[in-house]
């Protein structure tokens, strides 16, 4: 039996291998790897260096059955093992036995695979043509607007309630995310799904992971995760689709709703976990034991996405997977973005490859790059490479963006600490915090956040995780903690706080359905709760308090496409930011420089009142006009417009915007 000292000292010995530059030198290949189709023949291609042999097994199903052709790849250069089969292998399914340099044999699917069977266990051969939707060579993106408004919602949560208005069969599915003119029962009176995300007016859709992930059965109709959990990380997940047990379809729907989407005006973002997989016993371990994993000094595998392991992006094979599979996705999905979950796990030189690539081929940001600046623990990176967090972010690419937690935090209240609240629901705020908030904390220094430039910046009130905003606000003003009932306090804290976020500098990021109070009773982490709690509510999105809700969201969205001031993001943009001061306790005002070509107005005012009472504020030299106050966000859409001269009157809890008219 060997000892703790023993194993600690092998797993020293086998990073240390893995990390030299003489691995790297001996086996870095850039050679095609996976199952690579053409009508005539299959290359089967698999790095796996340190194996002793590979076996392939083809088989004509998905998941059952044994196969009926196994045969032994050879080892060619570089630690690559290939074998070509003849014939057209169009819709064959296959995998792999991997003998490791211990002689333990593994079987396990193709980690460079781009299609499956159900559940992902054996991969499938592809004609990648044949799974193009018609008119998929014409597919592309809307143009880019003035601002990025991003909505990330899950597959799932957008059409499974029942009330949707989509048809039974395609609830929770891929081609909920195809269908116009659905509404409330099919009332034929209120928009739900697409059509009400058009009236949102917001232009990019965030999909939360739709990459195969393991944690729900494919067939289980009622089963729910968030899907943060990667099985094969170049296939799309199969309980989205109408048939998860064809290879094919998969493929086809993902791709369809995406030209959908593309169609309708909004531009699709991806959510990609390359931090971690599903399990430490991945496709990737069972063909190169360890290499593409950190491990800490006793040879345990690093925990710092807190799921268990940690992908080593630093290590050259790593780097070029992830790369490879950014650069696939965008390519054969056209993708227009990405969030990568927990990016401070991964380094910042494949974040920059990543960056300078897309920028390449696509043309310089045209392809939105951000992510969670944070890990869940410390990961043990080669020395020399530096984790893609917040500390980093000053020194990155003015395109690779992160989400401003510290915004989030400002504005109402603390993520962990439930009853803490922020500057809209009875916490207090710093003037210098709020101010840095509204220039997107570019070039901040020795705060919580700093970028170079807005362009880096998500601002964002809620997203999947933590609290949705609406039961954050509950938690923090109502002691009965009444999540479903429209509270004009509450209600008005809303609005307080959408229009703090409308008025930073950056990208303009929510959570589905947040424009019309979501809720999910109060529950801070929904990702394996069911689908029930999950779904968008589409009754509630028109119900009248939160409807008037979501006018306000939609009223502030449309408004502010038409603001250089707010939608700069160059290095320069904090300059735009003229004066900010304290109109009174608890409320705040900034005046930005608002002219760029086309400006209706050239100088902007916003004012936050967090006081439960209205009161008097001495305006700036000029006739300001309103734009928007807590009642209504179209106000700047008037055809006689209120003009304010002197002073202004603002109103108790609630946000007013002006615009100084030109002259
Ligand atoms: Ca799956």
């Amino acid at each position: 039996m060997q000892t703790a000292t023993q194993t600690a000292a092998a797993a020293t010995a086998r990073r240390k291998m893995y990390d030299s530059k003489a691995f790297e030198a001996q086996y870095h290949t850039d050679a095609p790897l996976g199952a690579l189709w053409s009508a005539g023949a299959t290359r089967f291609a698999l790095w796996a260096p340190t194996a002793r042999q590979v076996t392939l097994s083809l088989y004509m199903d998905g998941t059952d059955g044994g196969p009926y052709m196994t045969l032994d790849l050879a080892r060619t250069a570089r630690g690559v093992w290939e074998a070509t089969v003849d014939g057209d292998l169009d819709g064959r399914y296959y995998d792999y036995a991997v003998t490791d340099s211990e002689g333990v044999c593994r079987r396990t699917a193709d980690p460079w695979a781009r299609a499956c069977g159900r559940d992902g266990a054996r991969s499938m051969v592809i004609d990648l043509r044949r799974t193009d939707p018609e008119g998929w060579a014409q597919d592309a993106p809307p143009a880019r607007g003035p601002e990025d408004v991003i909505w990330e919602v899950h597959v799932k949560d957008f059409s499974h309630d029942a009330r949707s208005g989509v048809p039974e069969a395609l609830r929770g599915k891929y081609k909920a995310l195809t269908l116009r003119g659905t509404t409330l029962d099919g009332d034929g009176a209120h928009p739900t799904c697409l059509d009400h995300l058009k009236r949102l007016g917001v232009n990019y859709v965030q999909l939360m992971p739709v990459f195969d992930y393991g944690s729900v059965p494919e067939d289980d109709a009622e089963a729910f995760n968030w899907g943060y959990d990667p099985v094969n990380y170049n296939v799309p997940e199969g309980s989205y689709a109408t048939d998860p047990c064809d290879g094919a379809v998969r493929i086809r729907e993902l791709k369809e709703a995406v030209q959908a989407l593309h169609a309708n005006g909004f531009r699709v973002i991806m959510d990609v976990v390359y931090n971690h997989t599903y399990r430490l016993d991945s496709w990737l371990w069972r063909t190169e034991p360890w290499y593409f994993y950190r491990q800490n000094p006793d040879g345990s595998p690093a925990d710092g996405s807190g799921c268990g392991n940690d992908l080593a992006s630093e290590r050259s094979m790593c780097a070029r997977y992830i790369l490879e599979s950014v650069l696939y996705w965008t390519r054969e999905y056209h993708i227009d973005g990405f969030r990568f979950d927990l990016m401070a796990l991964l380094d910042t030189a494949l974040m920059g490859r990543i960056r300078a690539e897309l920028d390449r081929i696509y043309g310089k940001g045209e392809k939105l790059l951000f992510g969670e600046p944070w890990a869940a623990h410390g990961s043990p990176m080669r020395r020399g490479a530096k984790p893609a967090g917040k500390r980093a972010l000053p020194g990155l690419d003015e395109n690779l963006g992160a989400f401003c937690d510290a915004t989030r935090d400002l504005v109402k209240g603390h993520i962990l600490h439930a009853e803490r609240p922020g500057f809209v629901n009875g916490g207090s705020a710093r003037l210098a915090d709020l101010r840095l908030a509204v220039t997107g904390w570019a070039g901040a220094q020795g705060g919580r956040f700093a970028v170079r430039a807005p362009s880096q910046t998500i601002n964002y009130l809620s997203s999947h995780d933590d609290w949705t905003l609406w039961d954050k606000l509950v938690i923090t003003m109502d002691p009965a903690r009444q999540f479903d009932t429209p509270s004009p306090a509450i209600l008005r804290a809303n609005r307080l706080a959408v229009a703090f976020c409308f008025g930073c500098q950056g990208h303009w990021f929510m959570l589905a359905g947040e424009e019309f109070g979501r809720s999910k009773q109060g529950l801070q982490n929904s990702f394996n709760a069911s689908a029930a709690l999950n779904r968008l509510d589409w009754a509630r999105a028109w119900d009248g308090p939160w409807q008037a809700l979501a006018d306000y969201y939609r009223g502030l969205i449309a408004l502010r496409g038409l603001l250089p001031a707010l939608c700069d993001k160059s290095e320069g943009a904090a300059r735009r930011l003229l004066a900010a001061w304290r109109p009174g306790r608890l409320a705040a005002a900034f005046q930005l420089d608002n002219s760029g070509p086309g400006s209706r107005w050239d100088e902007l005012l916003l004012f936050y009142n967090a006081a439960s009472c209205p009161r008097q504020a001495p305006l700036p030299a000029g006739r300001w006009q309103v734009l928007a106050d807590p009642d209504s966000s179209f106000r700047w859409e008037d055809a006689a417009p209120a003009l304010l001269c002197g002073q202004a009157a603002l109103p108790a809890a609630g946000a007013l915007i002006l615009g100084r008219a030109q002259l």
